[in-house]
C-alpha cells in the first residue's frame, strides 16, 4: 500500500513549508499525472521528444517561468528560470526532468513518470518563489537512453551557475544513493562490395562477414573482461536481400564501466576489434564513438535531506546493489555540480528495467502516487537548499573534497 502525496508525517525544521508544498502537489494531481499519461502513451525516443518537451515548456510557462525551447543546441531541451521574490543573490536550484523513450519499447524506463514528478516539483516550488533568494532553474532534458542529452545541455551552458541538480527516477527498488557505470554508444559500419550471391559471390566483399565476425569476438573478449564492465549491442543493417552480397552493415553497440581508466583501455580493444573484423573480411570498418556518460559523483549532503523526506512518507532507503548497474547522463551533471539520482520503486522488486513489464507499471496507480510523492519530494529538498545557504555550502564542500 503506497502512501499518498497528502500523507507525509512532517516534522522538524520546514515542517509547516514542506506540508504546504505537498498540499500544492496534490493541489495539481490531474495536471500532474495527465503529464505522465500523455507521455507514456506517445513515446518519443532520445532527440525526438517534441511533443513531450512542448507539453512540459507549457506546463512550466502556465505557472510562471521564462521558458527557452529549444533550449541551446537541442531542439527537446527545455529550460525555464524563476527568479525568488527575495532576489536573485541566493542559490540557483535545478529541477531536472528527462522525457524520452525506448525505440520498440516505449516507456520502458519510466521517463513520463520523471517529466511529470519535474514539473510537479517546478510547479510547487514556484508557488514559494516570493519567499526564496536566489533562483528555480527547471531543466528538460531529453536523450537520455542515448546521446546523453544532458552533455549537450552543459555544453551550451544552460546549466552554468547552478548549486544543485535534482531529479527522481523510478525503479523496482527505492534506492536514494546512485553508483553509474561510464558508458559511450558506439556505431560501427562495414563498407563491401555486393555482388551476386549464387552467380558470382567470389566477386563480393561480405560487410554482413565482418559484423558477425564482430560480435563473435566481442563474445569472446567478454570471457576476460572485468565483471562490472558491459558490452552489448544489435544490428541496425545487416543487407538488403538474401541473394545480394551485403556492401553494408551496421551495428549499435554500446561499451560500460565503473572504471574510467579501464572505461579508455575497453574503447581501444574495441577499436582493435573493428579492425581485425574488416581485415579479415576485406571490408572497411569504422567505429564512431559518441554520447559519453560518466560515472556518478552522488552528493551524500543532499541525498541525506531527500532521504530524510522520504522517511516523513514512511518510504525506507536501501543500499546500491553494486552488480546491478545502469548508466546515465546524470553523471556528466555530477562531475560538474552537487547532483543527486534517487530511485523509487514503483512496482515489485524483481521486475526487469527496460521491459514491457516496467513499461505497463510506469502508467500504474502506484506509479501515480510515487511521481506525486516524488515531486513533492524533489520540491521539499529543493526548498531546504534556498533556504538553509549553509546546506549548499556544505555540499559544495563535499563536491570539491575539502
Ligand atoms: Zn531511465
Ligand atoms: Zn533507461
Amino acid at each position: 500500500m503506497t502512501a499518498t502525496v497528502a500523507d507525509g508525517g512532517f516534522d522538524g525544521p520546514h515542517a509547516d513549508v514542506k506540508q504546504r508544498i505537498a498540499a500544492m502537489v496534490e493541489e495539481h494531481r490531474a495536471e500532474i499525472l495527465d503529464l505522465s499519461h500523455r507521455i507514456h502513451a506517445d513515446p518519443e525516443p532520445a532527440f525526438e521528444e517534441r511533443q513531450a518537451a512542448t507539453w512540459v515548456a507549457q506546463a512550466v510557462a502556465r505557472h510562471g517561468y521564462s521558458v527557452e525551447h529549444p533550449a541551446g543546441r537541442l531542439e527537446t531541451a527545455v529550460r525555464g528560470r524563476l527568479p525568488g521574490g527575495l532576489g536573485t543573490d541566493g542559490p540557483r536550484i535545478g529541477i531536472l526532468a528527462e522525457y524520452d523513450a525506448l525505440p520498440g519499447l516505449g516507456h520502458g524506463c519510466g521517463h513520463n513518470t520523471m517529466a511529470a514528478s519535474g514539473v510537479g516539483a517546478a510547479i510547487a516550488v514556484a508557488r514559494l518563489a516570493p519567499e526564496l533568494r536566489g533562483e528555480i532553474v527547471f531543466l528538460g532534458t531529453p536523450a537520455e537512453e542515448r546521446g546523453s542529452g544532458k552533455q549537450f545541455m552543459l555544453d551550451d551552458g544552460l546549466m552554468d551557475g547552478l548549486d544543485a541538480a535534482l531529479l527522481f527516477h523510478p525503479s523496482d527498488r527505492t534506492q536514494a544513493a546512485c553508483a553509474l557505470l561510464a558508458s559511450e554508444d558506439v556505431e560501427v559500419t562495414f563498407a563491401g562490395l555486393q555482388a551476386h550471391a549464387a552467380a558470382d559471390p567470389w566477386k563480393g566483399r561480405n560487410a554482413l562477414d565482418a559484423l558477425v565476425l564482430l560480435f563473435s569476438s566481442i563474445g569472446l573478449w567478454r570471457q576476460q573482461l572485468k565483471p562490472e564492465a558491459r558490452v552489448h549491442g544489435i544490428v541496425i543493417e545487416g543487407g538488403t536481400a538474401a541473394n545480394i552480397i551485403p556492401s553494408r552493415t551496421v551495428g549499435r553497440f554500446m561499451i560500460r564501466s565503473t572504471d574510467e581508466a579501464y572505461f579508455g583501455e575497453m574503447r581501444e580493444r574495441f577499436r582493435a576489434l573493428v579492425d581485425a573484423a574488416a581485415l579479415a573480411t576485406a571490408c572497411e570498418g569504422e567505429a564512431r564513438f559518441s554520447g559519453g556518460s560518466s560515472t556518478m559523483k552522488d552528493n551524500a549532503t543532499i541525498r541525506e535531506r531527500f532521504v530524510a523526506n522520504m522517511a516523513a512518507y514512511g518510504i525506507a532507503d536501501n543500499p546500491v546493489q553494486a552488480d546491478q548497474l545502469g548508466s546515465s547522463d546524470m553523471g556528466n551533471v555530477s562531475q560538474v555540480l552537487p547532483t543527486i539520482h534517487p530511485s523509487i520503486a514503483i512496482c515489485d522488486e524483481g521486475v526487469a528495467g527496460h521491459s514491457t513489464e516496467f513499461r505497463d507499471a510506469a502508467a500504474s496507480p502506484r506509479a501515480d502516487e510515487v511521481t506525486l510523492i516524488a515531486a513533492a519530494l524533489v520540491a521539499q529538498t529543493a526548498y531546504e537548499l534556498f533556504a538553509e545557504p549553509s546546506l549548499v555550502e556544505a555540499a559544495w564542500h563535499e563536491f570539491r573534497g575539502d
